[in-house]
């Protein structure tokens, strides 16, 4: 936007009695415009939207974002994709909270949990004897070392991100590597199978959607990680 683009600024507000002037623009106003439009702000108001403003006016608030939805449904389709929010499937939103600093581990989603198993037996079927969930670093140091004394260091960890587990397509395959571990006669112990349960129900508001882009990369990883390595392995 140039200053010829916007002409007689002055006579148009007086001529129609207005107190100001609100500008909207798809790009940035020209530096002679923006000159002109500050000049002008000793006489009266003067606001601009550029494509950014707009963009955070109606993606910024419940009612902007009706709008939105009813004037540029393709647009906020794809907006949302790249922008997920958990579904509202629960009246009581399921918290999951470090199990050593109790800090929200969902809002926003972080963190890392632990799945311990006991040594595998010479059959190679294992029993999980623990099941947590922590920040990384210093939680999850400590939290290590406090589970490994309770088993007498008895126990191996295997851990993934919790933001993994939000990834509606990861989400699906782990808990079916679970369920597969569960029929292959994998024991768990009650407390163990418990904090799974908490984990799929606090996750599930978060998986119950569509993929984002950055999401889409994540599963094209993993599809390349063979199955013996802890990947999904091609699909044939
Ligand atoms: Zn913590």
């Amino acid at each position: 936007m140039g200053l010829d683009d916007e002409l007689n600024i002055t006579e148009r507000v007086e001529g129609h009695a207005c107190g100001g002037f609100i500008a909207f623009y798809s790009t940035l106003p020209s530096s002679s415009l923006n000159d002109r439009l500050n000049q002008l702000k000793s006489r009266f108001e003067v606001q601009v939207f550029d494509h950014e403003r707009v963009e955070a006016a109606l993606l910024g608030t419940t009612g902007g974002a009706l709008i939105a939805k009813r004037y540029f449904p393709r647009s906020i389709l794809l907006w949302s994709c790249e922008h997920p929010t958990p579904a509202k499937l629960f009246s009581d939103t399921e918290k999951l909270r470090c199990d050593f600093c109790s800090g929200d581990l969902l809002n926003p989603v972080r963190g890392i949990f632990v799945v311990w198993r006991k040594h595998l037996s010479t059959n190679g079927i294992g029993e999980v004897v623990d099941f947590g969930w922590c920040c990384k670093g210093e939680c999850d140091r400590k939290l290590r070392s406090i589970v490994r004394t309770k088993f007498d260091f008895q126990v191996l960890d295997a851990w993934d991100d919790i933001k993994d587990m939000c990834n509606p397509t990861l989400f699906m395959w782990r808990t079916m590597t679970w369920l597969n571990r569960l029929h292959s006669g994998e024991r768990w112990s009650d407390d163990a199978f418990e904090r799974l349960k908490t984990l799929l129900l606090a996750v599930f508001p978060h998986v119950a959607r569509h993929l984002s882009q950055v999401e889409r990369e994540a599963v094209q990883v993993v599809l390349t990680i063979p199955v013996g390595l802890g990947g999904m392995g091609r699909l044939p």
